[in-house]
């Protein structure tokens, strides 16, 4: 529905004039120049996603020996106000004929701008988890800290009038949530930016085609629950704190506010689920997700091996059943409805983020049994730090696998009862 208009003018450029709303960072004074990707519509282009081009409109065009020259008809109209990151401002940007250069050819602005918004999927799923962590980090040193109560199994520090809450199973739980999440979704990321890496620089074409299966499969799962989990972690890590979390002071609710813009932006995480469903599953007969699945099982295979950490490898496995079973549900109930698949769509993402993040933890549980049976463990980060990698990928198979079988329930309840109420009943 883009209405923004790009006139061709007699030496190659265009006339561009529109409004754009929520541009990040489109006006500040960090640099001499900033340069804007726009998309627009010539004149005579399709009414359509097809008939979108893209422009670089810099806010001081740039003379042919490379200096600054006068200022383009690009102007910030208002900046939000917003719930969180306000260290970026987020501007309306007024377009009153400025002047724009096409890049990517006519019509074909869609197409450049999943380029970027590709990249930025990636950057905002880690944007989640840099969040989390942070919050993580203010948990634990609060946990430590704050006293208050005892602990059930008897007083941990019985000189002391009370314990740190850290000995409340409650607390724990928090704890081991956020730290099952952001190991696990830590090694998420750099496992996807090897993909990125192999999809581009692999000698092996048949590398460099799984690679790119892989990466646009877990794209939006890294972006949609990475996101989601993301900013529950940083509530439970406020919530650890307290009453404390919730005044300002502290900073906490900074985490939460700020966290809360990763599930919206670059696509809410509504639409990843969607594109992860709705595209990804399908496109190319399925070959990524056999793939993803084939990787998980093989995986699963190799710990059950090392017999210490067959039950982790088990219930990673078994959740992996339960998203081939979603799966095929899906293949057997979309084509008929395609609200099943609408329906589906937000559970299946969250249901490969489980089983994504699980394979992480049964490959991360491998390698430490290995090296601490190996002796390789003393020579690099140390028995406890691989000890401790073991407990968590335990907590992650028996605390959040079992989600696994839950969220299939809920994806083959199909759409029925979600849209069976008419706008009359909401209205009421
Ligand atoms: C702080 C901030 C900074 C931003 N920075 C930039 C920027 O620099 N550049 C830029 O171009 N954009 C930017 N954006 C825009 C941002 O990418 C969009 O706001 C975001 O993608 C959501 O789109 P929308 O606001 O149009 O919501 P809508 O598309 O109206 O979505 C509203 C709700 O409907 C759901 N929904 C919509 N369509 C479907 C569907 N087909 N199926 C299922 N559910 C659906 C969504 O999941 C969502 O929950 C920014 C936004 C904010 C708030």
């Amino acid at each position: 529905m883009i209405r923004t208009r790009a006139v061709p003018n007699a030496d190659g450029s265009f006339s561009i004039t529109g409004t754009k709303i929520f541009i990040s960072a489109g006006e500040h004074d960090m640099s001499d120049n900033i340069i804007h990707l726009v998309l627009a519509k010539t004149p005579d282009a399709p009414d359509s996603t097809k008939g979108i081009s893209m422009f670089i409109v810099p806010k001081v065009l740039v003379n042919d020996d490379g200096s600054l020259g006068a200022r383009n008809g690009v102007t910030c109209g208002a900046i939000e106000h917003k719930m969180g990151i306000n260290g970026n401002a987020t501007c309306v940007l007024n377009y009153d004929g400025a002047t724009g250069y096409m890049i990517g050819g006519e019509n074909h602005g869609l197409q450049g701008m999943f380029v970027m918004m590709n990249a930025a999927r990636l950057g905002v799923g880690v944007q989640g988890l840099s969040q989390a962590e942070a919050a993580y980090q203010n948990g634990i040193a609060y946990a430590l800290e704050r006293r208050q109560g005892r602990a059930l199994s008897g007083p941990s520090e019985p000189e002391q009038k009370a314990d740190p809450i850290f000995v409340h199973p409650d607390i724990r739980r928090m704890l081991m949530d956020a730290r099952a999440y952001t190991e696990g979704m830590r090694a998420l990321s750099l496992w996807t930016g090897l993909q990125v890496d192999l999809s581009r620089n692999s000698p092996d074409e048949a590398e460099r085609q799984r690679a790119d299966d892989l990466l646009g499969l877990i794209t939006p799962v890294l972006k949609g629950y990475g996101t989601d989990k993301g900013y529950e972690v940083a509530t439970n890590m406020q919530q650890i704190w307290g009453g404390h979390g919730y005044v300002r002071d502290n900073g906490m609710d900074q985490f939460v506010r700020d966290a809360r813009i990763t599930m919206i932006y670059e696509g809410a995480n509504g639409v990843q689920a969607m594109d992860l469903v709705g595209r990804k599953l399908a496109s190319k007969g399925g070959r990524a997700v056999q793939a993803f699945f084939a990787m998980v099982d093989a995986n699963c295979a190799a710990a059950k091996a090392e017999a210490s950490i067959a039950p982790i490898a088990e219930r990673v496995e078994k959740a992996n059943g339960e998203l081939k079973a979603a799966t095929m549900w899906l293949m057997q109930n979309a084509m008929a409805n395609p609200d099943n698949a609408g329906a589906a769509a937000y559970p299946y993402m969250h249901l490969m983020g489980i089983v994504a993040l699980g394979d992480m933890w049964v490959r991360t549980a491998t390698h430490c049994v290995r090296a601490l049976a190996d002796g390789s463990a003393e020579a690099g980060l140390g028995r406890a730090f691989h000890e401790a990698k073991l407990v968590t990928a335990r907590y992650f198979a028996e605390r959040y696998t079992p989600d696994a079988g839950a969220l299939r329930r809920k994806i083959e309840a199909g759409a029925e009862s979600m849209m069976l109420l008419g706008a009359e009943a909401f209205a009421a």
